[in-house]
């Protein structure tokens, strides 16, 4: 039986293409290697680039191609911040599928230098509401207010995946919030955690409020399993965590929702390094590892992680943050020829 995934890809501004044909090479490797996979590529083009051409970030041809698909591959995109500009791709795709899960995962890498030897966490993150429900108002020149959405809703839902989440790993939940200032909002969250955690007995469930989290993220980060969160504060922990195990060509995520998953790196367009084939494609190509694990093509995903960790466990190959001079494509080669060395 043949397993066919159709799957957008959008590689984006800056180094984006780069690193997403890095991602494509990788898997490639692994639809030779797996036995009845077979992943058709619909690319699209969204980003910063598209504004002058299209008149958005996001043009309608590519939101066509998304419905045609389940999961989509996206690249780092550049955001413009002068007010009245496009929103960025992917918080409109965010939007659009209600991709309501932001997961993150941190893990200690070989030969990649790390805060603790053992770290093994995952930041999730609600993806949908808090302040990203971008309803910014000016009162008068000068004073200006932003709202903070949070709904029961989205409160439980984010918590059920973290629990899930929790109970297929070390079964800890430590979630996080700012209740002893954000009485209302975080009074919803933390009441809605509590309330799931009752479904799952055999998960421990921490408390931490955002500040003292922030802190102990440092001071004890292989403590950590779940960490969930509402939105900016897990946008601003992951990218804290991701820092703990060798930065940002490393880290990667998911944006999950019932019906539709985009996968990323958490990473930016990096337009200073664009078209020199230089920087790290690991965040990306672990973006494509979840996504295949999503699709529930575990036997695919493991050659990918056990591949990144065999070049890295080898570290002939190794781009500029690693201290090596290894290209972009270079390190994806080789992680593709190790997929296809593998015996699984
Ligand atoms: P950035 O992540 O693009 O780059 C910051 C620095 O991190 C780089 O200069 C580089 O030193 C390092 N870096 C990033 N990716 C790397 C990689 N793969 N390998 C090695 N080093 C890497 O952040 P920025 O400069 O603040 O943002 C640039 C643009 O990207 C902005 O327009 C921002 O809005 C956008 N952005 C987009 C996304 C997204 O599309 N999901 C995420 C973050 C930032």
């Amino acid at each position: 039986m043949t397993n066919v995934y159709k799957i957008a890809v959008l590689p984006g501004d800056g180094i984006g293409p780069e690193v997403v044909e890095a991602a494509l090479t990788v898997l490639d490797a692994v639809q030779d290697a797996v036995k009845g996979l077979r992943l058709e590529y619909l690319r699209g083009e969204a980003g910063y680039h598209c504004i002058a051409k299209y008149g958005t970030n996001l043009p309608a041809e590519t939101l066509e191609m998304l419905k045609e698909t389940s999961v989509c591959l996206k690249g780092p995109m550049t955001t413009p911040e002068e007010p009245g500009s496009p929103v960025s791709v992917a918080v409109t795709i965010r939007k659009l599928y209600d991709l309501y899960a932001n997961i993150r995962p941190c893990k200690t890498l070989p030969g990649v230098a790390a805060l603790k030897p053992d770290i093994d966490l995952i930041i999730l993150r609600e993806n949908t509401e808090g302040f990203y429900f971008a309803k910014e108002v000016e009162i008068v020149p000068g004073v200006a207010v932003a709202l903070r959405l949070i709904t029961r809703k989205a409160c439980e839902r984010i918590a059920r995946c973290a629990f899930n989440l929790a109970s297929k790993r070390k079964k800890l939940v430590t979630y996080v919030h700012k209740g002893n200032i954000l009485k209302l909002t975080d009074g919803i969250f933390k009441q809605a955690v509590l309330d799931v955690a009752k479904e799952y007995p055999e998960v421990a469930v921490e408390e931490q409020r955002i500040d003292a989290m922030a802190m102990q993220l440092i001071k004890r980060p292989e403590t950590f399993d779940v960490v969930v969160t509402t939105n900016m504060f897990g946008d601003i922990l992951s990218d804290e965590a991701a820092q703990l195990v060798g930065g940002l060509g490393f880290a990667a995520g998911a944006n999950v929702g019932d019906t539709y998953g985009m996968f990323e790196p958490v990473h930016g367009s990096a337009p200073k390094y664009a078209g020199k084939n230089k920087v790290n494609p690991l965040a990306t190509i672990l973006a494509a590892k979840m996504m295949l694990d999503h699709l529930g093509e575990g036997e695919a995903a493991e050659r990918v992680e056990k591949a990144v960790l065999a070049v890295l466990t080898e570290g002939k190959t190794r781009t500029y943050d690693l201290g090596g001079n290894a290209t972009t494509s270079e390190m994806a080669e080789a992680i593709a020829a190790k997929i296809l060395g593998q015996e699984i």
